[in-house]
């Protein structure tokens, strides 16, 4: 090992480990479908409790787990889709108040330009 010599390159990015000849631990290869018909192919130690819904690789929806027939291997809740910033927005703060602050905004902004200064500055 001592012999070898040091290879360049970025560190974390790939794994120099080889598998052959090695004795790997059992596992087990999991399929996962999401609403958009994407699989995804997960793979988990043998001996590891597979979670029933796993984040899709195509897309950003939740895949659910698959039996050996292809099927949804179990029942579950409608699939979770993802909020947009706009939602996530809508639930912190009120129409009126977006509105006021919108204009509020705005009106800086107009008076910043009456004044002939440049939109980036923000002295
Ligand atoms: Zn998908």
């Amino acid at each position: 090992m001592s012999q070898q010599p040091m290879r360049g390159t970025r560190l974390g990015s790939e794994s120099f480990e080889v598998d052959t000849n090695k004795n790997l631990s059992p596992r087990k290869v999991c399929l996962y479908r999401c609403s958009n018909d994407h699989i995804s192919e997960m793979i988990f130690s043998a001996d590891a409790e597979i979670p029933v819904a796993w984040g899709c690789k195509s897309c950003a929806l939740e895949g659910a787990l698959l039996d050996e027939s292809g099927k949804q291997a179990f029942e579950t809740e409608a699939p979770k889709v993802p909020r947009t910033h706009f939602e996530m927005l809508l639930e912190r703060r009120s129409r009126e108040e977006l509105e006021e602050l919108l204009s509020e905004r705005l009106g800086e902004l107009k008076a910043r330009r009456a004044r002939g200064q440049a939109d980036a500055t923000n002295s």
